[in-house]
């Protein structure tokens, strides 16, 4: 059995898709073998994990062609026939995948989008309530498509976990002998103040804040961890501290998923960083303003926890995308750093 997964971007999602990977390896064991398709920018978040045989990149933002990335997926046909495509993304590249190879067998994520449209649109917190809270309900995508693929398979086993995506005999990523270079004190706590789209950011005030809370309660390092456009991040330079490490813009996506990997805990927004504490079972603190966890993106470790506002404006759009149209960024400004701060504590099992 030769299944290809197909999920181009984004960080997060593909973080996110580990949980099928693992899923279906636990469903089908060594007789499954499993490519699994990305993009470029996104194939380290993959290629240690060993439950997957093989990542094929496409490199969109570096030219490569679709006729090239075609000629890649023919070759790995002829190579391992594959059975099954499995397309977790269902976007208008992946469907023109599936056309390309129409032989093979092919399933497609619910991404309910209607569900979110519909959310989006009927404001009223009350309202939403009053619709459907089944329909609403804050089961995560990852347990959606699982549920939806376990059915179609026929399978009936509707097993799913992130967890085991560790391999090396630290829990950390095998490949990173990179790593040493930052060679942070254990135990520490990732912050990671950084996500896509503006709106969906806690004040970077908040975060010096919370640092400050965290060293003051906990004994514990920190570390921050953001990508090199990130350059808010430095206001942590107020915190004249040997117990804080901001590594913002100096790190590979490797090398933050293998500090993400030996952290006790990541408190951060709605964003990839979470989503790939998340993979490693770290337990994450999840931070939601525009989006809404009803979208099926909340944490959803044993002990990982969200904090989300409740607003007549919000959810106001299903990525973060939108720019806010109120006076202020009252979905995020309302969550105080005392109440991020004890829901830290809880995670940490030190309330
Ligand atoms: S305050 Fe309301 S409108 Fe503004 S970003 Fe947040 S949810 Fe959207």
């Amino acid at each position: 059995m030769h299944i290809l997964l197909v999920r181009f971007s984004s960080m997060g999602d593909v973080a996110l898709q580990t949980a099928t990977v693992n899923w279906l390896r636990a469903l089908y064991g060594k007789e499954l073998r499993l490519s699994f398709l990305t993009s470029q920018e996104f194939t380290s978040l993959l290629d240690s994990h060993p439950g997957i045989d093989q990542v094929i990149s496409f490199n969109r933002r570096g030219g490569e062609e679709w006729k090239d990335l075609i000629a890649k997926i023919k070759h790995l046909d002829s190579e391992h026939p594959l059975d099954l495509i499995f397309d977790l993304h269902a976007t208008m590249r992946s469907f023109r995948l599936k056309l390309a190879f129409w032989r093979i067998p092919a399933l497609t994520v619910d991404k309910r989008r209607w569900e979110r449209f519909f959310l989006t649109k009927l404001k009223g917190v009350i309202f939403k309530r009053l619709i459907s809270p089944k329909l609403f309900g804050l089961e995560t995508q990852v347990e959606r498509i699982i549920t939806d693929f376990d059915s179609l398979l026929g399978k009936g086993q509707g097993k799913w976990k992130t967890r085991e995506y560790r391999s090396g005999p630290h829990g950390e990523l095998t490949s990173l002998g990179e790593l040493p270079v930052y060679a942070l004190p254990l135990p520490y706590i990732v912050l990671a103040p950084s996500a896509s789209f503006l709106y969906k950011r806690w004040p970077i005030e908040s975060f010096v804040n919370l640092a400050k809370y965290l060293l003051e309660k906990t004994s514990h390092d920190l570390v921050i961890l953001a990508g090199p456009e990130d350059d808010f991040c430095k206001a942590f330079s107020e915190i004249d501290s040997p117990r804080l490490h901001n590594l913002q813009g100096k790190t590979s996506l490797k090398e933050s998923m293998s500090i993400l990997s030996r952290s006790i805990a990541c408190i951060g927004n709605d964003s990839g960083m979470n989503h790939i504490a998340e993979a490693y079972g770290v337990p994450c603190l999840t931070l939601f303003g525009p989006t809404d966890p009803r979208f099926g993106f909340a944490p959803h470790g044993e002990s990982s926890h969200h904090i989300s506002k409740e607003l007549w404006c919000k959810p106001c759009s299903t990525t973060g995308k939108t720019p806010c149209y109120r006076e202020r960024h009252f979905c995020m400004e309302m969550i105080t750093v005392e109440e991020v701060g004890a829901a830290s504590l809880k995670i940490l099992g030190e309330a």
